[in-house]
């Protein structure tokens, strides 16, 4: 099979659990767990879960739609869980990337609470260890998200384990979830303080889609060292100066936005990147769903960006390298957890 990988290896920092998991590994999931599935073709099946350029949907539609009845449900319980992390690891280094940064809720794969959230977690590091075991050039480690939906009380509890497992490959925090009225940066301000002193990093959903705006508390009261998206200070020049003076890093997710519609098309993408360029912010560039989308693998976004004139290949490369210096991963694959 021709493929078009840059010479380089490649670094991704923002992808997620459940979107990143092969359409054949969830219908093997489903299928030996008996789980009952929308659709009974597997070839429909995959219809159902991809969204392309050409089958796009509003992230809380998706949300509200598939992903929650569906990915999430999959991908819970500790056999789904184990078998994910695992597959997606070595499925990442076959597709050139040596450096992988999965992110997840465990709350979210505890099968609402009837699975010990420690043995999820250890299912998930046990795939992850299992990877890095085989493919001894990958270097990886699991961040995890609180839920802006969540209680404080809740979101705590995944902090806790996050110091608790910070030794075996966890290696940082993120915030995920669309804006709700309950939630505010503010209120965790200390608990992050408390997660930097255990060693674990800091990014933070904001500033993907217009209604999620909310930046400037997250730099004040959250002090990422890297902010998950944040296209929308694009459109904010006194914002963009702010995040260049505290040297935060965007991870930039360009098909992940246009499929769910956070961008109105490539041409907002092109003005995005082009005005990140010009006030000298940092990013990087990153799949967020690199299953879910078709042809959304890393080594194709990147083809994709060069191809329609966005970022020349010197940029994408600067862009890995912004990457690979920004990376929470300790070097060493296994061994930096042993
Ligand atoms: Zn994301």
């Amino acid at each position: 099979m021709e493929t078009h990988f840059p010479s380089y290896p490649l670094a991704e920092l923002h992808a997620h659990l459940s979107t990143s998991i092969h359409s054949s590994v969830y219908w093997q999931i489903a299928q030996s767990q008996g789980f009952k599935l929308p659709k009974r073709d597997y070839h429909e099946f995959i219809k159902h879960i991809t969204l392309s350029q050409t089958r796009t949907m509003e992230l809380n539609t998706y949300f509200s739609e598939i992903y929650h009845p569906l990915l999430d449900k999959l991908s819970s319980g500790t056999y789904a869980v184990e078998k994910a992390t695992y597959e997606i690891m070595s499925g990442a280094y076959r597709n050139n990337i040596t450096l992988l940064e999965l992110r997840n809720n465990p709350m979210k794969h505890n099968q609402g609470g009837a699975v010990d959230l420690d043995h999820v977690i250890m299912a998930m590091l046990r795939g992850m260890e299992r990877a890095l075991l085989e493919y001894n050039k990958l270097s990886a480690g699991i961040i995890f998200c609180l839920a802006r939906e969540f209680t404080y009380e809740q979101n705590e509890i995944i902090v806790e384990k996050a110091v608790k497992y910070h030794r075996r490959g966890v290696v940082g925090i993120d915030i995920a979830g669309p804006g709700t009225p309950t939630f505010h940066s503010k209120d965790y301000q200390s608990l992050m303080k408390r997660a930097k002193q255990a060693g674990l990093q800091i990014t933070v959903h904001s500033g993907e889609t217009k209604d999620a705006d909310d930046m400037w508390d997250v730099l004040e009261f959250l002090e990422p060292q890297r902010i998950g998206h944040g296209i929308r200070a694009a459109y904010d020049k006194a914002l963009m100066q702010e995040i260049v003076k505290r040297g935060v890093i965007l991870e930039v997710c360009p098909l992940s936005n246009l499929v769910t519609k956070a961008v109105e098309n490539i041409d907002e993408i092109k003005f995005i990147l082009k005005t990140f360029k010009e006030n000298k912010v940092k990013f990087c560039i990153n799949t967020d769903w690199p299953e879910i989308i078709e042809d959304g693998h890393l080594w194709r976004q990147f083809k994709l960006l060069r191809d329609e004139n966005i970022l020349t290949e010197e940029d994408l490369k600067h862009c890995n390298q912004t990457a690979l210096e920004s990376t929470f991963v300790p070097p060493g694959g296994l061994s930096a957890y042993l």
